[in-house]
């Protein structure tokens, strides 16, 4: 739609993307360029190459507090979303349910139903700051259901997952006895001091969960597709199968920028996330200047997701395309991630401030004008 309307010449400001603005960091770009250079272009072991094996398992256990063994216990993906789905695909059979807390990010109900199983919302409340309770896992829990999926921080909300919402999130998994799937994409994307924490490191949860993580969003690498999921040894040795039999590998020289991401250079991701603050505030902000909406400051990611019930347009598809044809603003209805995101949208703060001042510019000089 958006590139619709600039063929046609329309000026149309995107805050419908997920994907960082910045450019990859020069250090990995250098490395993946000098591996293409000394002929890193075949194919590499289906599970990684050791050393971003290695550097992952190393990062799991300093930042997140996982043990894994990289040898067994790590596959190397081209991107997470390719790791979320060869983990569905292995721990979901055709007729399973996937309970998935919602407002979530969309792909995942998608890739449930491509490997024949069915995601089960579970709704969270904007009420109460779309927090994960296990009343709410509970109502969602079937004899069906084989595993939750959370994701921390979380697209779209920005909510961070604390330590009692994800001792609910195991409680239930161990209660139902069912897998978890902790999609971790955003972990370094945090402010004010929000803490990230994995669920795979509570009691009782590491021999059922696969953590899923990528490069796209921290490093600024969305077209190098890499990522990769850890978990349980006999989980991994099957994921590991629908990696050779589906894609082989991530490329080598790709590998090569991930080692180079995850073991030098933390200024330039720091100085990224330091920028997104600063973004967030100006969103925020000014988001809450707009009479009828509120938004709360996203903990995580690079979402705000603002509260749009108070305004004429309490619909949130109407909402984003009344922004779309009279503000030029591309932004995203809440439902677009299912139920609980009904009356709100997401606007995304990876782009430059000039963009986000203007944006909001516009959308308050089209809900003054009608709206
Ligand atoms: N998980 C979440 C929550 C996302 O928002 C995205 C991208 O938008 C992904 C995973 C996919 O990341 P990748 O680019 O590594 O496939």
């Amino acid at each position: 739609m958006v590139q619709t309307l600039r063929r046609q010449g329309r000026s149309v400001l995107d805050l419908g993307g997920g994907e960082p603005d910045f450019a990859t960091p020069g250090h990995i770009v250098a490395e993946a360029t000098g591996a293409l250079e000394r002929g890193q272009t075949h194919y590499t072991p289906s599970r990684g190459v050791p050393a971003l094996l290695e550097a992952i398992g190393e990062k799991l256990r300093v930042e997140n507090g996982i043990t894994v063994t990289p040898a067994t216990d790590v596959v190397v993906t081209p991107s997470a979303k390719h790791a979320l789905f060869i983990s569905l695909m292995t721990i979901l059979d055709p007729g399973d349910e996937l309970v998935v807390p919602t407002p979530s990010w969309v792909s995942y109900s998608s890739m449930a139903h491509l490997v024949g199983a069915r995601p089960v919302a579970a709704p969270l409340k904007a009420a109460d700051g779309f927090r994960i309770t296990r009343r709410a896992l509970e109502a969602a829990v079937t004899d069906r259901t084989k595993a939750i999926l959370v994701n921390t921080p979380n697209n779209p909300t920005g909510r961070v997952l604390t330590a009692e919402e994800a001792h609910a999130v195991v409680s239930v998994a161990v209660e139902h006895d069912l897998f978890i799937v902790a999609d971790e994409i955003y972990e370094k994307i945090v402010f004010d001091g929000a803490e990230h924490v994995s669920p795979a490191t509570l009691p009782g949860a590491a021999e059922r969960t696969l953590t899923v993580n990528g490069f796209s969003k921290a490093y600024a690498m969305t077209g190098w597709r890499l990522g990769w999921v850890s978990g349980p040894t006999d989980v991994m040795r099957e994921v590991l199968k629908a990696q050779e039999h589906t894609v082989s590998c991530a490329a080598g020289f790709v590998q090569a920028g991930g080692v180079a991401a995850l073991t030098r250079g933390a200024d330039a991701v720091q100085e990224m996330v330091q920028e997104y603050g600063a973004r967030r505030k100006l969103i925020v902000d000014g988001l809450n200047t707009l009479p009828g909406i509120t938004c709360a400051a996203p903990e995580g990611a690079f979402y705000a997701f603002a509260d749009i019930r108070g305004t004429r347009l309490p619909d949130a598809e109407a909402f984003a395309a009344w922004m779309l044809a009279e503000a030029g603003v591309a932004l995203t209805p809440g439902t677009a991630f299912g139920p609980g995101g009904e009356g709100h949208v997401r606007l995304s703060f990876a782009t430059s401030r000039e963009v986000i001042g203007q944006a909001v510019d516009q959308i308050g000089a089209a809900l003054a004008a009608g709206a």
